[in-house]
């Protein structure tokens, strides 16, 4: 067959409503969220069903043609972007968003793969429970690429990643078959666990069309502290006595360092200085419980007054109303738009085991000045869960396109770095098209050989997502 012939063939087999292939109604499809990566493609199906995913998928393979699966196009390494072949197709889950199903006493929620993450975080709260899993993007983003990307975010350091929070997952195989492991089961150890295959395969083995979701009780009560360190090996040895006195309460224990509030102060709106002075950095802790505040308050003051006393950290600062809470948040969660302000800069999504951080930290910094003594890195990130944002604005003086020109060499630099400590190059974003020639060249060989054998059992024909992750 034609390519030109094959988006008649979808329209005749989906309907006109379900493909798209004027160029102007499929533009918007080909660019990822940040603007840098841009593909090409002959048409876009926004299926409503599963039969619908699995009649197009089978077409595709049939005609070899390319599929790139999409979910809310917020990933940041170009996975949902299809790459420079005109015959892709790129194929939305936006239309596949109904929950199925939610269950308060087994605790889970079923729902397709293109349900916004927020919109199921407030089905869960209004029956009364809780869908831990929560980032930035949570608006934007659909559950489909949260389990396609296994995504992180804040409350991984006590709910864990994606994929400690999936039951089930049911998805669409290249060939039109139905994978359906859409169970509920807390156990089931019947062989191996097909689903965890699924997750974090970036859409290269098949398209996720529905998962079942753990859901927890609401822990409703929150009590944060800001504290200032002199150093990551403080950081490390004060979360050290926060989870051993704390427990399962700690949900998020983030680090950032003094350059990351000059760029906060300098470009966010409503921000101010957190302590009469300044100091070499801060992490900020948040406990949540279903107990009342006063006694989270108080755990949380005993704690700090420990601290203090052990000299485990400098100075601290307790949420005393919800205001000063969101006040507390505001200053990491205003990091990445403030270095976006600031210029064009190098992103570093790193992870490392927690107990070496301190000594990366040392030794990355004496690599990085070797090179540029003007280099201005801003650090900051999910400390409790080991993972970093180790971000790299252009030196003083440098030209504005310093990190397209001159940002590979320092990025070789981090990422070697980080592969001494026994680290990980990606730690929640995925490898997408930005990081596959890193992983490629980093990964341990075996692991790679079973992944390409697993790619070529889910996907014979290699249509799904090429060109990203493998
Ligand atoms: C402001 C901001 C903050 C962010 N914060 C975080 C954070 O804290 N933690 C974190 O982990 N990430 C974060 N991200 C990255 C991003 O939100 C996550 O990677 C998210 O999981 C992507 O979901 P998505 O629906 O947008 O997927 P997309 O970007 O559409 O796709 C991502 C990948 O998944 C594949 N895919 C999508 N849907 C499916 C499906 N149904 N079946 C098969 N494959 C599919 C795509 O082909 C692509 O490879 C952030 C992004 C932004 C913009």
């Amino acid at each position: 067959m034609s390519s030109t012939d094959f988006p008649a063939r979808l329209t005749e087999a989906l309907g006109p409503d379900t493909v798209l292939t004027a160029p102007d109604d499929i533009a918007p499809w080909l660019a990822d969220w940040r603007g840098i990566y841009r593909g090409h493609a002959q048409a876009v199906v926004r299926p409503r069903t599963v039969d619908e995913v699995s009649r197009a998928l089978a077409l595709c393979q049939q005609a070899g043609v390319p599929v790139v699966p999409r979910g809310g196009n917020t990933g940041l390494c170009g996975g949902a972007t299809p790459d420079s072949q005109p015959v892709n197709v790129v194929l939305s889950l936006d239309r596949m968003n109904a929950v199925r199903s939610l269950d308060t006493i087994a605790n889970t929620m079923v729902a397709e793969a293109g349900c916004i993450l927020g919109n199921l975080r407030r089905t869960a709260a209004e029956a009364n429970r809780l869908l831990p899993l929560s980032l930035a993007a949570e608006d934007s983003c659909q559950i489909g690429g949260n389990l396609s990307t296994n995504a992180g975010g804040v409350n991984v350091v006590r709910y864990g990643m994606t994929r400690e929070l999936v039951l089930g997952v049911e998805a669409v195989l290249p060939n039109g078959e139905v994978f359906n492991g859409l169970r509920t089961l807390r156990k089931d150890n019947t062989g191996y666990d097909l689903k965890q295959l699924l997750i974090g395969a970036e859409g290269t083995l098949g398209v996720i069309t529905a998962a079942s979701l753990r859901l927890f009780p609401r822990a409703d009560t929150r009590s944060v502290v800001l504290a200032a360190v002199e150093s990551p090996r403080q950081a490390l040895e004060l979360f050290e006595l926060l989870f051993e006195r704390c427990g399962a309460r700690v949900q998020a224990y983030e680090f950032f360092t003094s350059a990351c509030v000059d760029l906060v102060l300098a470009h966010a709106a409503g921000v101010q200085e957190p302590f009469a002075q300044r100091y070499p950095s801060y992490v900020l802790m948040e406990l949540a419980d279903s107990t009342d505040e006063a006694a989270l308050n108080a755990l949380l003051e005993q704690v700090i007054g420990d601290a203090l006393e052990r000299e485990l950290c400098l100075d601290a600062v307790v949420s005393a109303s919800l205001a000063q809470l969101h006040a507390l948040w505001k200053l990491r969660e205003e990091i990445s738009e403030a270095q976006r302000a600031d210029g064009p800069h190098l992103k570093h999504d790193i992870s490392l085991p927690i107990e070496q951080i301190p000594a990366f930290m040392v030794s990355m910094e004496a690599r990085l000045r070797a090179r540029s003594a003007e280099i201005r890195p801003f650090i900051f990130g999910h400390f409790g869960d080991g993972n970093l944002h180790y971000n790299l604005s252009r030196p003083a003086g440098a030209e504005r396109d310093w990190a397209a020109t001159q940002g590979e060499a320092f990025t070789d630099e981090v990422l070697d770095e980080v592969v001494r400590y026994g680290g990980s190059i990606s730690a929640e974003h995925g490898i997408g098209q930005l990081k596959r020639d890193t992983f490629l060249h980093t990964k341990d060989p075996l692991e790679l050989r079973l992944m390409r054998e697993i790619k070529r059992v889910f996907d014979p024909a290699g249509i799904m997502n090429p060109g990203k992750l493998l």
